[in-house]
């Protein structure tokens, strides 16, 4: 059956000879791999929808029952050509789609979408990115605690940020559990960011959370709770370093 999806182009595997498997994510059918002959001839009317991070429309032979789908054309919707000529949110975009891919969750296309558009447009691509992790850390229901010390519910005094507890810790409890303490204005954007969401978005610019070390410890917390590993995280480290 004919079926004409929309999707964004999160992986691109070289096949035999000039064919490739693009792995695309749709708002439809979620995440998707499509066989495409040919597509790494210099002559393939396909190439230019299907590089990565294009969001393009597919028409393919749909078949639920097989796990890749053939694909017959693609159209160019929509390039993000901001974050193809920026080397830090390349890699950041990167670092996107490698969460993206990792999560069996197919109802991401819009955050994705979205995520693209501010790291492409958005003057503050830290805080477009943290804004993202903060919506994958609450869809998985793995949220820093950031309104008291998790570990005594004391709502004064907080010093620091376990992220092997998950979340703030107070003055009396860090007596125990030694962690160097942190900027009080750190800790308050560590708050905000964490209570951020893309509806308020707007609201968030010139509020100091354009920060590397912010979007730093939301994906060292995505890591320690999640249990993912992010590769791609490595090319954002050596960009800052
Ligand atoms: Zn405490």
């Amino acid at each position: 059956m004919n079926d004409r999806v929309t999707g964004i182009v999160i992986r691109e595997t070289e096949v035999k000879e000039s064919d490739a498997i693009i792995t695309v994510y749709t708002a439809d059918h979620g995440q998707l791999s499509l066989y495409a002959r040919g597509l790494r001839k210099v002559t393939s009317r396909n190439a230019y929808a299907c590089q990565l991070f294009d969001c393009s429309e597919f028409l393919l032979d749909y078949n639920p029952g097989k796990d890749v789908q053939l694909l017959k054309s693609a159209v160019l919707k929509r390039e993000y050509m901001g974050i193809r000529a920026d080397y830090d949110r390349l890699a950041l975009a990167s670092v996107v789609i490698e969460i993206i891919s990792q999560l069996q969750d197919d109802s991401l296309y819009d955050l994705l979408e979205t995520t693209l558009e501010k790291l492409d447009q958005d003057e503050e691509a830290f805080t477009a990115f943290s804004v993202f992790v903060v919506q994958i850390l609450n869809i998985l229901g793995i949220s820093p605690v950031v309104d008291e010390c998790v570990l005594c519910g004391n709502t004064k005094g907080i010093e620091t940020i376990s992220i092997a507890d998950g979340g703030f810790i107070c003055h009396e409890c860090n007596k125990s559990v030694h962690l160097r303490s942190m900027d009080v204005d750190f800790l308050r954007k560590f708050r905000i960011i964490n209570k951020a969401s893309f509806e308020v978005y707007d609201r968030l610019a010139s509020s100091g959370l354009n920060d590397y070390q912010l979007s730093a410890l939301l994906v060292e917390f995505l890591c320690t709770h999640s249990g993912m590993r992010l590769r791609s995280w490595r090319a954002v480290e050596g960009a800052v370093k």
